[in-house]
This record gives C-alpha cells, sequence and structure tokens, in this order.
C-alpha cells in the first residue's frame, strides 16, 4: 500500500480524494454521454449545465447576492490584476492600495501602468509580518477603489477584521485566493472579490471572480477584451471565448462537496488547524518560529523557521518528505518552511506534521 501523503503545497494545492474519485469515474464517459468533459464543447448543453451548477454552487456555499456576477475567468488572480484598473478606474486617476506581502505589491504594481497609485501604508520595516493600526493608513476617497489582499500567501498575513469603517463609500476590492471558503464574505462591503481557484476551490486554469453589476460597463476604452468583464457578462453563457471547461468542471464537482459539508465545517477546521500549529510553534521554545503578529496570523499559510538554520531546515523538509509530509518548502522570496492548509487539508495532515516536528526536534536539538 502507498504511503499517505499529505500535500502542503501553496498551490496548485490539495483536494478532496473524493472529488479526484468522481472525476476519475467520470473521466471517459461523463453521465451517459459518451464523451469525457475534456472533449465536449464549450457551447454544448452538456457544459453548459457543469457550469451553471458550478456557479450555483458556489454562489450558495458563499451565499453570493443576486446583484453580484460571478465569473470563471482565464489568466489567474494574477491577471485580474491588470483587469481591475481597465474595468473600473472609470473617469478617476487614482487608485487606493495597500500592501501587506508580495501579492498586493504586485497588484499595486500593475495597476501603476494605469493610474496614480496611492499606497495607503507600506510596511517595509517589519517585512510583512503585520498590518498597521488602520487609523494611520493613508485613505484617499478620491480614488476609484481600494485594494488589499485579504491573505498573504507568502507572508501569512491575513486580514482577520478589515476595518469597513475606514473605506466607507469606496469601493473596495479585495483578493481572496488563498482563503477563500474559510469563512463568510459579507458581501455588501465588497465591489469586486476575485480568487485562483487553485488553492482552496479547485485545480489551476480557473479564476472566480465576483463583481457587484453596476461596476460592469465602466471598462476604458482600451480594454483588452479577454479583461472586459462587460464583454463576458454579455456573451450567452458567459463565456466570450472557450473557457477552462476542465479546471470549472472539477471545480464545481469540488464545490458541491464542500457545499455538503457547508461553509461552517471549513471554517471551523481552519480555525483548528491553525491553533494547533501556532500553538505548537509558540510552544517550541524558540526552536520553531513564526514571525507574523498573532493577530494577523494567517489560518492558511503558516510559514516558519526552524531554529533560523538554513541547514537544519533542508533536513527537516528532507525528511518531512520521506514521511510523506510533502511541499513544506517555504517561497523561494522569503525561505524557511511553509505549511499551506487549504480546505481539503484534514485535521490528521497538521497532526502527522506536529508529531513530525516534535520528533525532529528530539532528534536535532
Ligand atoms: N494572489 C494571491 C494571494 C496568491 O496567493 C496568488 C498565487 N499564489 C496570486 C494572487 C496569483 O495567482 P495566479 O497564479 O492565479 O495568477
Amino acid at each position: 500500500q502507498q504511503q499517505k501523503i499529505y500535500n502542503f503545497s501553496a498551490g496548485p494545492c490539495i483536494l478532496p480524494q473524493e472529488v479526484l474519485k468522481q472525476a476519475q469515474d467520470e473521466m471517459m464517459n461523463w453521465h451517459g454521454s459518451g464523451v469525457s468533459v475534456m472533449e465536449m464543447s464549450h457551447r454544448s448543453k452538456e457544459f453548459i449545465s457543469i457550469a451553471e451548477q458550478a456557479e450555483k454552487d458556489f454562489r450558495e456555499l458563499l451565499n453570493v447576492p443576486k446583484n453580484y456576477q460571478v465569473f470563471f475567468f482565464q489568466g489567474g488572480a494574477s491577471m485580474q490584476f491588470s483587469a481591475i484598473p481597465y474595468n473600473i478606474l472609470g473617469d478617476k486617476t487614482k487608485v487606493n492600495y495597500i500592501t501587506t506581502g508580495s501579492w498586493s505589491e504586485q497588484a499595486q504594481k500593475e495597476a501603476k501602468k494605469l493610474a496614480q497609485t496611492v499606497e495607503a501604508w507600506q510596511d517595509h520595516a517589519s517585512k510583512f509580518t503585520t498590518v498597521p493600526n488602520p487609523e494611520t493608513w493613508n485613505i484617499d476617497k478620491e480614488c476609484a477603489y481600494f485594494h488589499y489582499c485579504d491573505n498573504e500567501t507568502i507572508h501569512g498575513v491575513e486580514f482577520n477584521d478589515f476595518p469597513f469603517e475606514k473605506v466607507e463609500g469606496m469601493t473596495l476590492v479585495s483578493d481572496m485566493s488563498s482563503n477563500i471558503g474559510t469563512r463568510p464574505i459579507d458581501w455588501e462591503k465588497y465591489g469586486v472579490v476575485y480568487a485562483g481557484a487553485q488553492k482552496n476551490l479547485g485545480p489551476a486554469g480557473v479564476c472566480i471572480v465576483v463583481v457587484r453589476e453596476d461596476l460592469i460597463g465602466k471598462q476604458r476604452p482600451d480594454t483588452p477584451i479577454l479583461f472586459d468583464w462587460k464583454v463576458f457578462r454579455d456573451a450567452p453563457t458567459k463565456f466570450h471565448n472557450t473557457p477552462a471547461c476542465y479546471p470549472i468542471y472539477v471545480t464545481g464537482l469540488n464545490l458541491a462537496h464542500m457545499k455538503s459539508q457547508g461553509l461552517q465545517h471549513y471554517q471551523d477546521l481552519a480555525n483548528k488547524r491553525a491553533s494547533a500549529l501556532y500553538d505548537y510553534i509558540d510552544a517550541s521554545e524558540g526552536y520553531y518560529t513564526n514571525p507574523v503578529e498573532p493577530k494577523y496570523r494567517s489560518r492558511t499559510n503558516i510559514p516558519f523557521r526552524v531554529k533560523k538554520d538554513e541547514k537544519l531546515e533542508t533536513k527537516f523538509l528532507a525528511e518531512a518528505q520521506k514521511v510523506g509530509l510533502i511541499e513544506l518548502k517555504g517561497h523561494r522570496s522569503v525561505g524557511g518552511c511553509r505549511a499551506s492548509c487549504y480546505n481539503a487539508m484534514p485535521f490528521e495532515g497538521v497532526e502527522a506534521l506536529i508529531e513530525f516536528m516534535k520528533k525532529f526536534r528530539e532528534e536535532n536539538p
């Protein structure tokens, strides 16, 4: 029998075994159609029903109101870094961004190509280990929108109490790629929420973009057609061109699975996994360390160092891999280790990781 593997990859990531099994069972012949979803026309009634069901399950899981459009785009969350200013800058010239890690930094870099970016705060000193007091943010209400990243995948910084009152009246845009599906979203507060599927919702190839209806139609005249939300909204079945059919299908299978468990289940699980791991790290007397201010620690991406010793970390990663705990290497820009615990990570995976960390510490004092 093959060794049990727990995949802590930051994305593409672990998916539930049940979902993979269902995809396997339906691979050659989807629901008696005689063809694989990979072979279907994206205009066929079969594929349209798959995409519609995926959207329905996403809406139900996260309680998305009717006045928000849900899109399944290609190009990843990175494409939306560019598409967002093209679509909603309108007749404004400025946009407000807060940089709390690498992803919000990259988002802002793209926006700069089209607009003047007003930085709410930039954490050079803390190397992205906290979020500053919102009282000190530089908020410019003349800006077309305010953008933030709800969870920084590389630095492990998550907004656990976004100060909505500070940006009242502004269009709020949030990148939720690495924590979507781990708690409810208060939709009324947002204009745009986007998330690459390949962490919490499905395989790579789909970026889910949720846009409040009134924001669609303000795009610049030079908006590239594949960035243009209105073109997609107005296209039959909301696909202007050929979508990533198979990734949408697998995302749909996973969304149906998640819906059957309910959002509360995933929220409880995310909290339970993160508390167990941080508690162990904090109790390790400095052997393992996480640099993030506790209030802003990510529940899904947990970076840590092993005695702040690169050699020891290399050994840690190699030994972890041997016992089936894979993809624990930190992002190349920050080094160290990182345990990404997305929706499909069972609590047993974190228990196995903690057991391994204890043993490694004993053996390498
Ligand atoms: N935002 C966040 C928070 C991410 O974690 C990532 C990917 N790691 C991206 C954006 C970029 O996503 P993509 O690779 O889908 O373009």
